[in-house]
């Protein structure tokens, strides 16, 4: 069995504030960064990470800016990958902010993994996080247009052969990494736990800098220290780098 990863941008969000990536780090400074959807191939079907943003929604509920080309819609990125959506019978969610769960829908005979705690977390967030989760609006989130399939679990488990959820708290209580074994190393697909290759490299103050959004940084310290254990190649959810390079082999 040999997988390959493919990250396919699926919008693309303009001028966030630094820190809020890079905890305390990087006043004044705003960065754009890409929506990433991962499709995993193989000789099985298709595994899909995160699915990225409803740029319609995004841009009337959380009034940012948010933007989609023709190409970057999730249909036309697995059409030109060969992936049939009725295909995928497994999407992971790393979390459910409305930034990487918002079309899940569009995998209909997919079971939709997540970790029990963000379910829980997602459904009664503190007031200053309800925003990410689309929680209390005047629509429900648009996670819950497939909540009918979602599987919950509860810490690590083998969603396909090579793929393996693992858990990763502190960005969201359920935050979840992916491992996948490609043709020539194991890669993680860590979610918001690592938004940009910075994060995992650290600076001259800390061996790592956790993303400036998190409900426990404490435990964001202990899955640093697990990932550092897995001994993957770690590949960041937002890193302009991750699109540009496209292919994880
Ligand atoms: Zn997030």
């Amino acid at each position: 069995m040999t997988l390959n990863i493919t990250a396919v941008s699926v919008g693309r969000s303009f001028a966030l504030q630094k820190p809020s990536l890079t905890y305390l780090r990087g006043w004044g400074e705003t960065m754009d960064i890409p929506l990433i959807m991962f499709v995993i191939q193989g000789d099985g079907p298709p595994v899909i990470v995160d699915t990225g943003a409803d740029v319609e929604r995004a841009v009337k509920h959380h009034k940012i800016r948010v933007e989609q080309s023709p190409e970057e819609r999730p249909e036309a990125a697995l059409q030109e990958l060969g992936v049939d959506p009725a295909e995928v019978r497994v999407v992971v969610n790393t979390h459910l902010h409305w930034d990487h769960s918002s079309n899940n829908h569009l995998f209909p005979n997919a079971r939709i993994i997540l970790q029990q705690r963000e379910i829980d977390y997602a459904s009664d967030p503190v007031p200053w996080h309800q925003r990410q989760f689309e929680h209390a609006r005047d629509v429900p989130a648009a996670w819950r247009r497939a909540e009918d399939r979602i599987e919950a679990i509860d810490g690590d488990v083998e969603v396909a052969p090579g793929v393996s959820v693992v858990a990763l708290p502190g960005h969201t209580p359920g935050s979840q990494g992916v491992v996948v074994e490609a043709a020539t190393k194991r890669y993680l697909l860590a979610g918001d736990c690592i938004d940009l290759y910075e994060n995992w490299a650290g600076d001259a103050e800390a061996e790592h800098i956790p993303s400036g959004f998190f409900t426990d940084i404490v435990a964001y310290r202990d899955s640093f220290q697990r990932i550092e254990e897995l001994d993957c190649e770690v590949v960041p959810s937002h890193d302009p780098l991750v699109v540009e390079r496209r292919d994880f082999r």
